[in-house]
């Protein structure tokens, strides 16, 4: 998996102050798409294991606590990334005491493939859908356009 951002304290990505990190690789090409850039798989730098582990000790960190982790793109779900997701949120989990974990993906919920599906269980909050110009409202929260829609999946805050 590649990325092109990692905001170890990020406090616009989702609720109270967090770790957000914007991921390469995104198939779905909303038009008005701000993130083109993000597009291909192969853009941005290569996520590697020192990042992931500056995650998980971010997300430990007491000093300035981070209430979780958002997770956007490009698109996080792109069936190539789902592996290096999955293994990421699994050591939230298992290592991060009471974070969550916030997913944004241009995928529906309903449409997962059983790959995709493997993350949820691990998803506190998923916000689906494409970005759609004509349903775009900057007054939303969390969200571009008023067809995405916000799943609260195992939110326990
Ligand atoms: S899902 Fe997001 S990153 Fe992908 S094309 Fe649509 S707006 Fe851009």
């Amino acid at each position: 998996m590649n990325y092109h951002r990692y905001y170890p304290v990020d406090v616009v990505n989702g609720p109270g102050t967090r770790c957000a990190l914007f991921v390469a690789g995104c198939e779905h090409q909303c038009r008005g798409c701000y993130n083109k850039s993000t597009w291909p798989l192969n853009s941005g730098m290569v996520f590697t294991q020192e990042l992931e582990d500056q995650i998980i000790g971010d997300l430990q960190n007491t000093e300035i606590k981070r209430q979780g982790l958002s997770l956007s793109g490009g698109d996080p779900l792109h069936p190539q990334n789902v592996p290096a997701i999955l293994k990421l949120i699994k050591r939230v989990k298992t290592e991060c005491d009471n974070k969550d974990i916030w997913l944004w993906t241009g995928y529906l919920l309903g449409d997962l493939t059983n790959e995709q599906q493997a993350v949820l269980p691990y998803i506190d909050v998923l916000i689906d859908g494409k970005f759609v110009q004509e349903l775009a409202d900057p007054k939303l929260l969390w969200r571009g356009s008023r067809n995405q829609m916000i799943h609260h999946l195992h939110e326990k805050f």
